[in-house]
């Protein structure tokens, strides 16, 4: 499943190529986890203005061509696609496709070249809002925690959220709530570089713990997007979970293997129905 970290290296694979273009048609293919919400002929005519990604969603922000000053504020949108790429989506731009296979379910042809979407299992989307304000965008929005690698993600916050949940920490960040985007192999991983136990019950971590992870899971993000931006080129091939797996992961998928620290074997446990690797020397 695309990460928050895949999910920003495919932004910025197309991003800086697809701003200033102007939409020649739009193309849909079989439904997608929720419809697009306007013909998609109404989007031709219109230009993008930028990419951004809030959470595991691309916002791709549309409004009139504003000339040779690309600079836009989002807010100068007068609409936007949110896309998602749920289990199996990936999004490739290029200069034209093959003709559309079964699995292409949405092409937005610009002057500058065409993004595609290939969704074999269908539960990723685009649909259009006419602002990030909108009813349309909250219901998707609305109830993201915040970004981990932005300035909003504080050490402190975190801890005051932390302090307010009872469930164990690996599923307090799996949640989402508190901060978006650490998904299953991240969580794993910035527990290890924390020595969080990930069944330690988020509300009993302390200030300077909570510190530590917060610092945890902005490295590990931050290096996965690093990493993952540094092969873009075989990126849509290699898509899924192995743009964490070039890192070299501490524990995730170890289990029986000896830790990279302290040699003990990783081992494995399920917490709401997801493999959670560890270390018991190393994560208290
Ligand atoms: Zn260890």
């Amino acid at each position: 499943m695309p990460e928050l970290p895949e999910v920003e290296v495919t932004r910025l694979s197309f991003a800086d190529r697809i701003a200033g273009a102007r939409i020649l048609s739009a193309r849909l293919g079989k439904p997608l986890r929720w419809p697009l919400g306007i013909d998609p002929a109404t989007l031709a005519g219109r230009t993008v203005l930028g990419v951004r990604r809030r959470g595991k969603y691309l916002l791709v922000d549309l409004g009139e061509d504003p000339g040779q000053d690309r600079g836009y504020a989002p807010g100068q949108a007068d609409g936007l696609l949110l896309l998602h790429l749920g289990m199996s989506g990936s999004l490739a731009f290029a200069d034209s496709h093959p003709a559309p296979g079964p699995h292409d379910h949405f092409d937005l042809a610009t002057t500058r070249g065409v993004l595609r979407l290939n969704d074999p299992r269908r539960f990723g989307a685009v649909v259009w809002a006419p602002g990030e304000d909108s009813p349309e965008a909250r219901k998707l929005l609305g109830r993201l925690g915040v970004e981990p690698l932005g300035p909003d993600f504080d050490p402190q916050a975190f801890h005051a959220g932390l302090r307010l949940r009872n469930a164990p920490i690996k599923q307090v960040l799996l949640a989402g709530e508190l901060v978006v985007g650490v998904g299953n192999i991240y969580a794993s991983e910035a527990l290890f570089l924390a020595g969080i136990h990930p069944t330690t019950r988020a509300s009993r971590i302390s200030l300077a713990r909570a510190t530590r992870l917060h610092a945890a899971v902005r490295d590990v993000l931050a290096r996965a997007v690093q990493k993952g931006g540094s092969t873009l080129r075989d990126f849509s091939n290699a898509f899924g979970e192995s743009g964490y797996f070039q890192l070299e992961a501490m524990v995730y998928d170890r289990a029986g293997q000896p830790c990279r620290v302290c040699g003990a074997a990783v081992r494995r446990l399920v917490q709401g129905q997801r493999a959670t690797y560890y270390c018991v020397g190393c994560q208290k």
